[in-house]
């Protein structure tokens, strides 16, 4: 792919990352546009034979550079938030390509989306339902909405990236649903047009998603038999990503392919499918250098300038990130833990690795931090934000820059 070593030199499509780090300095994101773009084109590619919109999900990295060049590739884009719709508009998604997901949505963000005309609203309570006709009605609109259920399937993941089983927050329970689509069709200014369902994160089988389509099937069906008649199915996103070397993600196709082996019979819908971690992740590395080396009692660690701040996966989710010497090796790898600077003990990249004992001075990279990295990342222990950018063949085409200390307290009064 477009990351790999070239004579012992890691490289970002055809410029060497340690040249990048000297130019931009550490840490720093580094993003592939032929990988996005890669990645992008494989689900419309694997989609392309049914009506269907590919919806970005966001909040997996929502950084202008690369939201723009996705609206480019014909991105729709789902989002969770007002800031996210801001990022979305601007970045030239259109805004009948823009569904709206999360439990939390406050009454300016529903008149934000009402006003720039979103394709619609993925409902997930009653009382926002309520919320978002009142909206509608004030500003003299209809909403388009669809329910999102909970189908109640086990997708197999880390419990905090799961969405669809009985007792997540998200969604309307799937036994209410019926009754729930009801109420709405009798609201002034709701326009029912789809129903939806995302059952969690970095998924490695697609059986779950056909769980959840038979029961969403079902529930069509009846919708149907209530004089309900909807436009849009909307699949979720969740497809898995190889973060380790056994990982064996499905393709695009593999979940479509899954999911029409039960919506084909639907040949008046169209199938949205919000992809996040499988457009971005893979595309992104992180650069670190090595600040210090230690070796407390049988320990050793080599401590980098990548905080938790930057890169808060490890201990948030337990997840596991393949790290690199950015200039290939001959020292052998010994059981380290690679850690950041921020006092907490949370902080770390990597625990009881085999890496080798780099020197001082020396640059890492931590792989596959495209998606859920920068997206998340906070000023904790006053760092500052670290610089992305996205490499495209020989140039460097998008930057974000650095933070300085005056950003710190920018909004401190
Ligand atoms: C987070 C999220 C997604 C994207 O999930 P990925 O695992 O990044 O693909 C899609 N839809 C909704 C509603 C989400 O909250």
């Amino acid at each position: 792919m477009s990351i790999k070593y070239i004579n012992n030199e890691l490289f970002v499509e055809n410029i060497s990352v340690s040249k990048l780090a000297d130019k931009y300095g550490t840490p720093i994101y580094i993003y592939s546009r032929k990988i996005l773009e890669s990645n992008f084109n494989s689900y419309k590619k694997g989609f392309s034979d049914i009506n269907s919109i590919i919806c970005y999900a966001a909040k997996a990295n929502s950084n202008q550079n690369i939201m723009r060049l996705l609206a480019k590739l014909g991105s729709g884009a789902d989002i969770v938030s007002g800031g996210e719709l801001y990022r979305s508009l601007l970045a030239g998604i259109k805004p009948n390509r823009i569904v709206y997901s999360g439990v939390g949505k406050t009454v300016e963000e529903i008149k934000y989306a009402l006003k720039s005309d979103i394709l619609m609203f993925n409902v997930e309570s009653f009382e926002e339902l309520q919320q978002i006709n009142i909206i509608a009605k004030k500003l003299h609109k209809k909403a388009r909405i669809s329910f999102r259920v909970n189908p109640d399937v086990d997708p197999h993941t880390h419990k905090h990236i799961t969405t669809g089983k009985h007792g997540s927050k998200f969604g309307i329970m799937y036994e209410d649903a019926l009754e729930l689509y009801i109420t709405a069709s009798k609201m002034s200014n709701i326009e029912i047009v789809g129903i939806d369902s995302h059952i969690g994160s970095q998924i490695l089988e697609v059986i779950p998603y056909k769980l959840a389509a038979v029961k969403l099937s079902k529930l069509i069906d009846n919708l149907e038999k209530a004089k309900i008649f909807i436009k849009y199915i909307d699949i979720g996103g969740g497809l898995g990503v190889k973060y380790q070397k056994t990982d064996r993600p499905p393709t695009p196709e593999d979940l479509k392919k899954e999911v029409m082996s039960v919506y084909s019979k639907y040949k008046d819908k169209t199938i949205i499918v919000e992809p996040g971690r499988s457009i971005v992740a893979n595309a992104g590395i992180m650069v670190g250098k090595i600040l210090y080396r230690k070796i407390t009692g049988n320990k050793k660690f080599i401590i980098v300038d990548i905080g938790m701040n930057d890169l808060i996966r490890p201990t948030l989710y337990d997840a596991y990130h393949n790290i690199i010497p950015v200039k290939k090796t001959t020292k052998k790898p010994t059981i380290v833990d690679i850690v950041g600077p921020i006092c907490e003990t949370g902080d770390f990249l990597a625990k009881d690795r085999r890496f080798p004992m780099l020197l001082q001075g020396e640059l890492i990279a931590v792989e596959c931090i495209g998606a859920y990295g920068s997206a998340m990342a906070s000023q904790y222990n006053s760092r500052l934000r670290a610089q992305g950018i996205v490499v495209d063949g020989n140039k460097v085409t998008g930057i974000r820059k650095r933070e300085e200390l005056k950003d710190l307290i920018a909004k401190e009064i």
